[in-house]
């Protein structure tokens, strides 16, 4: 396989030995490992993520937990270093979305909006998408007050010792609220019907902590604030239509995640939430298709598990490859 990505030369062969889909960390990683083997992975980017390639942290502003940058970095800048890096060492980089593929035949397809190409080998890393309410507001103040994740956030000097909000009724929201209640001064947790559909054990914790209050039936018309930070939410009552402010200067959503699997349907095994299946090593119910980050990860969804599941896709990957030579 290296001397069939040699013969190539700068020229894309015939069949490639890996494609790999996104371009997050999960994808870029993959990327970085597959290159440094000598395997020249062709990388759909996609442009997905917000209309651009990069994956979800390119929506944020400062990321603080990625090792290795003691002082934070913002999330496109560290995108952007993976980025350089997976070109370093010679990926071939399209900006493009995938839109479907057909892995019942080899060598596989997959097909971009321009581009299709043939491969022995495919990980895919499209992620998944945050859950939004589409309030009116929402954009004014997201990344300053309105979060999708409670671990990347949390602990923002900006929600240090205030009041903040979660809309959910899960498991999500729930393990949210305990988990910001290290910070805030108090947790209002903001749930839509009059159940709560988090495990009993979650619900118990919830309902126990004194910094945490559980408000039912409440539906949420927008947020409020000004030009420097969002102050509250306006709130209305989902039986009686009764609306009321409730000051908070952070809303976290916990409504859940959607992966970005669509294309997939069919191709390999996913399970009822559209995640896919896999096994050790990113293995897929295909053999030479593999997946790594959020895409399959419904539990730790974090650019360093995401940017670890890329590297071991990549590195059975070209186990499989050897193997199947
Ligand atoms: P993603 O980053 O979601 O990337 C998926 C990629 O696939 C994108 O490039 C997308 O364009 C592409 N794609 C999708 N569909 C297609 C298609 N059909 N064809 C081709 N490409 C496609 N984590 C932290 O560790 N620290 C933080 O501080 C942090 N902050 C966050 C802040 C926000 C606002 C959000 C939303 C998330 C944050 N996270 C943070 C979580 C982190 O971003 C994710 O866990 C991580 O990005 C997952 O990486 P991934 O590579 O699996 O997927």
């Amino acid at each position: 396989l290296r001397l069939r990505a040699e013969a190539a030369g700068n020229g894309a062969p015939e069949v490639e030995n890996m494609v790999i889909i996104g371009s997050g960390p999960a994808g870029y990683t993959a990327a970085i490992y597959a290159a440094r083997a000598n395997l020249r992975p062709f990388v759909f980017e996609g442009v997905s993520a917000g209309g651009v390639r990069g994956g979800q942290l390119m929506t944020t502003t400062e990321v603080e937990n990625f090792p290795g940058f003691p002082e934070g970095i913002t999330g496109p800048d560290l995108m952007d270093r993976m980025r350089a890096q997976a070109e370093r060492w010679g990926a071939r980089l399209e900006t493009e979305d995938v839109v479907s593929v057909d892995l019942s035949t080899r060598p596989f397809t997959v097909r971009g909006t321009d581009t299709t190409v043939k491969a022995h080998s495919v990980i895919v890393a499209t992620g998944a998408t945050a859950k939004k309410l589409n309030l009116p507001s929402e954009q004014r103040f997201w990344s300053n007050g309105i979060s999708a994740c409670a671990i990347c956030d949390g602990a923002s000097t900006i929600f240090k010792q205030q009041e903040l909000a979660v809309v959910g009724g899960g498991d999500t929201a729930t393990e949210e609220a305990v988990y910001l209640t290290k910070y805030a001064s108090h947790v209002h947790l903001l749930v839509r019907g009059d159940k709560m559909r988090a495990s009993k054990a979650m619900q118990d914790r919830v309902l126990s902590n004194p910094k945490i209050t559980v408000h039912m039936n409440t539906e949420i018309d927008d947020a409020y604030g000004d030009d420097s930070a969002m102050k509250g939410l306006h709130l209305r009552d989902a039986k009686t239509g009764e609306k009321r402010d409730l000051p908070v200067r952070g809303l976290f959503y916990g409504i859940g995640h959607k992966p970005n699997s669509d294309f997939l349907a069919g191709q390999i095994a996913l399970d009822k939430d559209g995640y896919v299946v896999v096994e050790h090593g990113g293995r897929t119910s295909v053999e030479g298709v593999f997946a790594a980050g959020d895409l399959h990860d419904v539990e730790w969804r974090q650019a360093i598990t995401a940017a670890g599941s890329g590297c071991q896709a990549a590195l059975a990957a070209e186990r499989y490859l050897s193997a199947n030579g």
